[in-house]
Formats: C-alpha cells, sequence, structure tokens
C-alpha cells in the first residue's frame, strides 16, 4: 500500500464520501488534515468541476487566510534545502508553531516526480504532528503549479498553518514564482570562495532577504565565515531593498542544527521591522493583484489553446506562417477573432 505522508491521514475518514463546499471548508477550518489534502487535491485537478468547487472552498477560507509568515527557500540541489528544513521546520514547531511545507519544482513536469514526493526527504518533519508536507504537483507547466501552490498556501493558513515554507529549486524561473507569494525569501549556499554564487543567478540573489552559508561544519567552517564575509561584501554592491531592509548574511549547518536559532530570528525581525513600515502589508497587496492578472492571463491561454475551433486550424496556421505564406500578426489576429467570436459553448 502507498503509503501517506501524513501519518494521521485516512484515520477517521471514509475516503470515497464526496464532501460538500461546506464540509470542506469546516473541516479545513477545524484543522482537519485529511479534508486539507483532499482539498489540496481538487486544487490541483485538472477536471473543471474540481476546479470550480476548489474555488469556492478557496473564497470561503480567504478571510481566515494570511495569518503567517510565507517563507521561499531556494539553492541548488545537494546544497541542503531538505536537511535545513528539517532542522528549521524542527526548530520552529518547537517554538509552537504550525509548518506547512510546499514545493514548486520545474523539474517535475519532465521526470513526474517531485522534489517533496520522496517520502524519506524529512522523515522526522514528515512524522511531526504539527507539520504539513505536501510535494509538487506533477506534470504541470510552472504558471499552473505556481497558481496551485498559491491557492493552498490559503488553505493551510486558513486551516491553522502560521509558517509557510516554500522551497524551489534554484535553477530557474521558479525563484520569480516563488518570490510573487512568500514575504521572504532565503537562499541557501554552499562554503567555498572561488565559486562565486554558484551558478546562482543574479536576479536571486538580489531577491534574497537572507543568504544562509549551509555546511558550516568540520573542516568547512573557516570557508564558510570566509563566504558569508564575501557574500556580504557582494551584497553592498546592489540597489536598496524597497523593503528598506538590508539583506543579511548567515552560516548554519543543517546537519549539526547550529545557527538555525539565529536565522528564523531574522525572519521575525524582518516581520516586526517590515509590518512597522507597513511594507509587509503592500507587498502582500502588490502580490494579490499580481495574482489577479497571472490568474486571467493563464486561463485566457489555457482557454484560446484548448478551444475546439483553435486546435482545428492552429497548425495548418502554423505552417502558413512558417513558410511565410501568412504573416505572423495577421495570423494571431485572425485565430483571435475566431476565439472571441466563438459561441459560448464552445
Ligand atoms: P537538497 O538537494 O538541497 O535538498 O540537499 P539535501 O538536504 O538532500 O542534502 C544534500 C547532502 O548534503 C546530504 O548528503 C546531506 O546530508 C548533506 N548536508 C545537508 N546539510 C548539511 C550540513 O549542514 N552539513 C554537512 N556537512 N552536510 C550537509
Amino acid at each position: 500500500m502507498k503509503e501517506s505522508i501524513n501519518p494521521n491521514a485516512g484515520q477517521h475518514f471514509k475516503r470515497r464520501k464526496t464532501l460538500t463546499t461546506e464540509e470542506y471548508v469546516k473541516g479545513i477550518l477545524g484543522g482537519n488534515r485529511v479534508i486539507l489534502s483532499r482539498a489540496i487535491t481538487l486544487i490541483e485537478s485538472t477536471r473543471s468541476d474540481h476546479y470550480q468547487k476548489a474555488q469556492e472552498i478557496i473564497a470561503a477560507c480567504l478571510p481566515h487566510a494570511g495569518k503567517s509568515v510565507r517563507i521561499g527557500i531556494t539553492g541548488t540541489p545537494g546544497v541542503g534545502k531538505s536537511t535545513f528544513i528539517e532542522a528549521l521546520g524542527t526548530h520552529i514547531t518547537q517554538a509552537t508553531h504550525q509548518l506547512a511545507v510546499l514545493a514548486i519544482d520545474p523539474t517535475s513536469q519532465m521526470t513526474r516526480g517531485s522534489i517533496l514526493g520522496d517520502k524519506t526527504r524529512m522523515a522526522s518533519l514528515s512524522s511531526n504532528e504539527k507539520a504539513f508536507i505536501r510535494p509538487s504537483p506533477a506534470g504541470d507547466s510552472l504558471g499552473g503549479v505556481a497558481r496551485k501552490t498559491r491557492e493552498t498556501i490559503i488553505l493551510c493558513e486558513a486551516a491553522g498553518y502560521d509558517v509557510i515554507l516554500v522551497e524551489t529549486v534554484g535553477v530557474g524561473q521558479s525563484e520569480t514564482a516563488v518570490h510573487s507569494m512568500v514575504d521572504f525569501f532565503l537562499l541557501l549556499l554552499l562554503p567555498g570562495a572561488g565559486d562565486e554564487l554558484q551558478g546562482i543567478k543574479r536576479g536571486i540573489v538580489e531577491m534574497a532577504d537572507l543568504i544562509a552559508v549551509n555546511k558550516a561544519d568540520g573542516d568547512k567552517i573557516k570557508l564558510a565565515k570566509q563566504a558569508k564575509s564575501e557574500y556580504r561584501n557582494a551584497l553592498h554592491l546592489y540597489p536598496p531593498k524597497a523593503s528598506g531592509w538590508t539583506p543579511k548574511v548567515l552560516t548554519c549547518s543543517a546537519l549539526e542544527k547550529t545557527g538555525i536559532q539565529d536565522i528564523w530570528m531574522t525572519i521575525l525581525n524582518y516581520k516586526k521591522e517590515t509590518e512597522q513600515s507597513s511594507f509587509w502589508m503592500s507587498k502582500r497587496q502588490e502580490q494579490a493583484k499580481f495574482w489577479l492578472y497571472e490568474t486571467i492571463k493563464n486561463q485566457l491561454h489555457q482557454q484560446f489553446f484548448s478551444h475546439k475551433l483553435i486546435k482545428n486550424k492552429i497548425e495548418n496556421i502554423e505552417t502558413a506562417v512558417v513558410n511565410g505564406r501568412q504573416s505572423p500578426f495577421k495570423a494571431a489576429e485572425e485565430l483571435l477573432q475566431l476565439f472571441t467570436s466563438r459561441p459560448l459553448d464552445q
């Protein structure tokens, strides 16, 4: 039997019973993890009736959401993200917080796997009653995964999770997506001078509110300290942040669980400072606006390309454009006209 990521899942619940929207909402607000998981599955579903129901649940949960610290964590594979999330997560839950760990994983599109899909990652958090771990949905576009993660955050908050960690691999555009849904962005790097910024793009470093040099243990301690001062100097070259916050650089060992407390304190300080300056709230408002337009864009895109008439015509038109028989602009206009003049039920 396939094991559940959440140990309590499926205990008191008959899986087949279809729940009403009210039952979902009641379950989520009551902190029922099984119902929360099922609601997230609705969010992830490609069926339009599931989508509709998910939207109703999200709308009902929204007034109860928002009261959390949303933290994005990124870093190249092997930097120690899952070990770090275990260490930080354990620390956070000991401090009476409830933690949800989500992931945005562009590689899962190809492998149909997930950076959080492997249960052996974060083994101790998986059995922690105050932690909820949800793998990234597989087989979807980055935009799709990002929307679903954003919606999942709302449900998790409504269920009482007051710290949300969104993990991503530091190799692509997914950081920008994560950045658009979190309050605080943490970049994990490895010690070792010379491998400057380790293939992490400048834009990602620029987004970071905190750089943590991980694996500062054993014979790497000195190297980690060196890296810390190098990154600190490098950060001075970036323009000041709109938040007014000066990005911090710290060292830690996720394995030996050192430096973790300092990192958590830094996150809490950030929250305090930016709440006082009201940047915290204005950033969330900006993000909500961003998601409004992003959702419209994605929905239109999806509706356009799944439309019957468009599907029938697009291949021929593409060939005509490629062979120079038709201009791309005229062709696009023709297709868009076809789309906008369609009967509503098509
Ligand atoms: P991820 O791919 O970024 O999630 O990295 P993992 O958490 O899977 O860690 C990759 C490897 O680095 C594993 O062998 C970990 O045991 C090791 N590792 C993670 N954190 C530390 C650390 O703080 N110190 C040391 N020495 N090793 C670590």
